[in-house]
């Protein structure tokens, strides 16, 4: 059993009803247990954030900068803990371990230095009317609650915690029940660098933890990323109490190739983007679209690297996918295996949960999939690519924004004036051009239509914890 809260700057034993096991998922068998967190114990969570919240905004920004850097140098020093952990209770490959938690420190230094800008920022606004003078002062938006999902946890978390701590902000993060271990390195940060009690707080929990946080009225804003049908709920309590909220949902992203393209570099582009995470991200281009020229020799190709993936435990075996994290999720994927054979999907490779321990599908591909069908529509987090075919541009850009989705989209041609007219076309929050899944802390993060509200990483993932104030100043 692990003391896995962090309340007011101390370690505390769940108080909740509900007890969490933390599973591998290589093995399909729990290695830790914990209790959640109850309803009082997220009450406690606010309040100690509310306590800490006139002393942290008050701190120098470079005194902030400071703690976000030692977050950066401390998850630096617990590496192998952290990589290892990844590995065991999200099924990640190592490399891809080891890229999250790059992406975490960077996302730390990067908000150090924001926040050592911020006096800058807080300038003189000139006017056009005289006998006035007017000055910005962007303020912390106040208490905010973060809850994340499981499929990145290290990076999703930085991504909030970061800006958050950054903008003056004091916070209560709910890790995902699924993955709740490696965020607790974030408390032991706290406690190695001494953060003021009460600035960053952790509780874990399932939906009663997190609907208890998102509706909780000592919050000023929550930042939510998961499903769309919880981030419905979570937008629900926000607006009955008018409260602000950024939301990073789900995707149905494409990935478009052109028939100038090479077709090795393409499948790599392409296996990528349907299989890091063994396909569970938001962002994943797991709609295929090809031009007509080179589909056939594409999809040939691309069904024999597919099926060459080395799937298997990361902690034991060289693996290119490891499992999928949880067995609701290996479920959920299987039926869409089912449905796929109700509907008469060609299958090209895969379609069926491994026969091994564990939750473990094969990397999968249909071909020619209906626009009508479930597989092209939904998002199903997993390894399972839908591949259809056009003929011109304008067809492809059409297909491609098809989709109540608009979080990322992957363009693959040689021709880079058609690839930055595509990019421009596209109803996404991010598009990549000749290359996949390439983030960086500079640039932002979120999407348009079905795939959320707000922005998150650059500037914009700091603007999402300020508030812009104005001081007017009559000079007569
Ligand atoms: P989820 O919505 O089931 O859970 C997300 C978090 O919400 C967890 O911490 C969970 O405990 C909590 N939660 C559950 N019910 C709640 C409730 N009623 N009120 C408040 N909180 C509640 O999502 P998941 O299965 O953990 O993650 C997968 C989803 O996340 C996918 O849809 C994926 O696309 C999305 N995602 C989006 C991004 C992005 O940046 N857009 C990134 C990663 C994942």
């Amino acid at each position: 059993m692990t003391t896995s809260h962090y309340i007011a700057g101390r370690w505390v034993e769940g108080q909740g009803s509900d007890c969490i096991s933390v599973n591998d998922p290589a093995l399909g068998q729990p290695f830790a247990e914990l209790m959640a967190a109850s309803v009082e114990q997220v009450d406690q969570a606010v309040a100690a954030a509310r306590t800490a919240l006139p002393a942290w905004k008050s701190t120098g920004a470079s005194e902030r900068a400071a703690y976000l850097r030692g977050f950066a140098e401390q998850l630096g020093q617990r590496r192998e803990a952290l990589i290892t952990l990844q590995m065991r209770n999200n099924g990640k490959p190592r490399h891809e371990a080891e890229i999250d938690l790059d992406d975490a420190i960077a996302t730390f230094g990067y908000y150090a230095e924001l926040a050592e800008q911020l006096p800058v920022k807080n300038r003189d606004v000139p006017l056009a009317a005289p006998g006035f003078t007017a000055r910005t002062r962007l303020e912390p938006v106040g208490v905010v609650g973060l809850i994340v999902p499981w499929n990145f946890p290290l990076v999703t978390s930085a991504w909030k915690l970061a800006p958050a701590l950054a903008a003056g902000c004091t916070v209560v993060l709910k890790p995902s029940e699924v993955t709740p271990l490696v965020e607790q390195a974030y408390g032991q940060i706290a406690d190695t660098l001494g953060l003021p009690a009460g600035v960053l707080n952790i509780v874990n929990g399932k939906a009663e933890t997190g609907a208890a946080l998102s509706s909780h009225h000592g919050l000023d804003k929550l930042s939510f990323t998961g499903s769309n049908s919880v981030g419905s709920q979570v937008m629900r309590s926000a607006s009955a109490q008018c409260r602000p909220v950024t939301l990073e949902l789900g995707g149905k992203s494409a990935i478009v190739v052109f028939d100038d393209c090479d077709v090795d570099q393409a499948v790599e582009w392409i296996v990528a983007g349907i299989s890091w995470n063994a396909g569970q991200m938001c962002s994943a281009t797991s709609r295929l679209l090809v031009q007509d020229g080179i589909a056939d020799a594409l999809l040939q190709r691309l069904q024999a690297a597919l099926e060459n993936l080395r799937v298997g435990n990361p902690l034991t075996e060289e693996v290119e996918m490891g499992p999928l994290t949880s067995q609701a999720q290996w479920l959920k994927v299987a039926s869409y295996f089912a449905t796929a054979r109700e509907e008469g999907l060609q299958c090209l490779a895969g379609g069926k949960a491994l026969d091994r321990d564990g939750w473990f599908v094969s990397p999968t591909l249909y071909a020619d999939v209906p626009k009508d069908s479930r597989l092209w529509a939904e998002e199903i987090f997993g390894p399972v690519l839908c591949a259809r075919r056009f003929a011109t541009e304008q067809q492809a850009i059409a297909e491609a924004n098809d989709s109540r989705f608009g979080l990322v989209a992957t363009v693959c041609t040689a021709d880079l004036e058609r690839a930055e007219r595509v990019a421009d076309a596209l109803e996404v929050g991010h598009v990549w051009i000749n290359s996949v899944q390439a983030v960086f802390v500079e640039t932002s993060w979120g999407g348009t239509k079905g795939s959320g509200i707000g922005r998150e990483l650059g500037p914009w993932g700091l603007s999402g914890y300020q508030s812009v104030k104005h001081v007017t100043r009559c000079l007569g």
